[in-house]
């Protein structure tokens, strides 16, 4: 196949400068251009509810450095929204009157977060958490004691929870779960929900909110389904992420039914010269055999770089398990894997009270999926576990050497 001539993408963040870097670092020499929404230059997301809510530093990791971009011919246009695609004419037009025509097409347009559907979310004081900008404003907000509720108690809600009790604010975390991280399986959500309780966060769990109280000078509490009121000064909503997929879909690609871009194993949808990658790719994937859409750094960085090869001509799968890494306090984890805590066998390795082990999700003797807490010696032999096909015992895991395991 003839190399295309023009690649477009849609979307500068991880996913999309990934690709474009890649790109280049493939040898690809047509034109590469990307349009990025927001005025920063590509960055990671990460740092954002750790290093940077913190008050560690006020930059991220950027993907690459200022001059990467023009320095490799990759004309990155930032604070340039795509409002639509055309895939008969192949071309991108954006919020600025610009019409950019393609070969081929990558979408990498992320996520954005989640709304509660209940009444005075709008009022000032309430936040989310996606952007550089939207870390910045948190922190301020954090700094002063001020009361906090977050609503919702993932990954984002609990790392910065964290954030703001190092600030010296007063936590409460409200979930209609009834426990932290829930998604892990009650257990693993104990480790967390001890964890910050230990810190201080006061809990409102199995609690849904009715409506957020206050005015248009601030927001003044959060009202359960219950009755009761929280009063706050700062609310978070972290109630999880929606793929950012309404350019895609007035395109008329299709969705998946999980939510997010169908795409196949070499990360095409079914139009012609167009690919998804990251947050929004509901990639079918041969290891699984079914379809899978990864909200994870791990998974935009990775697939990004694949995806490149491909829109130059190649057909390769995308065949990487999942990985995800998470700091809170003095906890450190990494998660590998897919599991489905309702079906698989959850094996510990170590102790959970001293937040020393090594989870492992088993199933038919295969491990699907192994976390890491605070303990660092065998990535290697987890991930090899996790992507291998050895059968193993759940008394293997909990007491046998993983190197030779694996
Ligand atoms: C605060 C935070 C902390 C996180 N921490 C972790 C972590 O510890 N570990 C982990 O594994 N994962 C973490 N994640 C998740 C991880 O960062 C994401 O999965 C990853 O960034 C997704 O990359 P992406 O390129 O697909 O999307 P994004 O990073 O969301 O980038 C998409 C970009 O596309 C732009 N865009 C959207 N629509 C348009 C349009 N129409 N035109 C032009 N541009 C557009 C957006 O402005 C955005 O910049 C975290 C996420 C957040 C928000």
């Amino acid at each position: 196949m003839s190399e295309p001539k023009r690649i477009l993408i849609v979307g500068a963040g991880l996913a999309g400068a990934s690709a474009a870097a890649a790109l280049r670092e493939n040898g690809y020499d047509g034109d590469v251009v990307v349009l990025g929404a927001e005025a920063h230059r590509p960055y990671e997301l990460p740092p954002l509810s750790k290093r940077i809510l913190l008050g560690e530093g006020d930059e991220p990791d950027w993907v690459r450095d200022a001059d990467f971009y023009a320095q490799n011919r990759i004309d990155l246009r930032s604070g340039t929204s795509a409002t639509r695609v055309e895939l008969g004419a192949r071309v991108v037009l954006d919020a600025r009157g610009g019409r950019h025509s393609y070969d081929r097409l990558l979408l990498a347009t992320g996520s954005q977060p989640r709304t509660l559907p209940v009444p005075g979310v709008d009022l000032p004081g309430v936040y989310t958490l996606r952007t550089l900008d939207d870390a910045l404003a948190l922190r301020s907000a954090f700094t002063g004691s001020p009361r906090v509720v977050v609503i919702g108690t993932g990954w984002i809600g609990t790392e910065a929870a964290a954030a703001a009790r190092h600030h010296g604010a007063e936590v409460t975390m409200v979930d209609v779960l009834p426990g932290p991280l829930w998604a892990l399986g009650p257990e693993i959500s104990k480790v967390f929900a001890d964890l910050h309780t230990e810190h201080g966060v006061r809990w409102r769990l199995g609690s849904g909110i009715e409506r957020v109280t206050g005015g248009p000078s601030g927001v003044a509490g959060v009202r359960l389904a219950d009755g009761s009121e929280l009063p706050a000064d700062v609310v978070l909503v972290a109630v999880g992420a929606a793929p950012r997929v309404d350019l895609a879909h007035a395109a008329g690609l299709e969705l998946a039914d999980e939510g997010g871009v169908a795409v196949d194993a070499s990360l095409r949808t079914a139009a012609p010269g167009v690919y998804a990658a990251g947050d929004i790719a509901a990639q079918w994937h041969p290891r699984y055999g079914r379809r899978v859409r990864v909200e994870h750094w791990a998974n935009a960085k990775n697939q990004g770089a694949h995806v490149a090869a491909n829109l130059a001509g190649g057909q390769e799968q995308y065949t990487r398990t999942p990985y995800f890494f998470t700091d809170q306090y003095d906890l450190g984890c990494e998660y590998r894997g897919l599991a489905d805590p309702s079906r698989d066998e959850l094996v510990v390795r170590g102790d959970l009270g001293k937040r020393e082990f090594t989870a492992f999700w088993l199933r038919e003797g295969h491990v699907t999926a192994a976390m890491n807490v605070n303990m660092w010696d065998d990535g290697d032999a987890l991930k090899a576990l996790v992507d291998g096909e050895t059968k193993v015992t759940a008394d293997q895991l909990r007491e046998g050497d993983l190197a030779a395991l694996a």
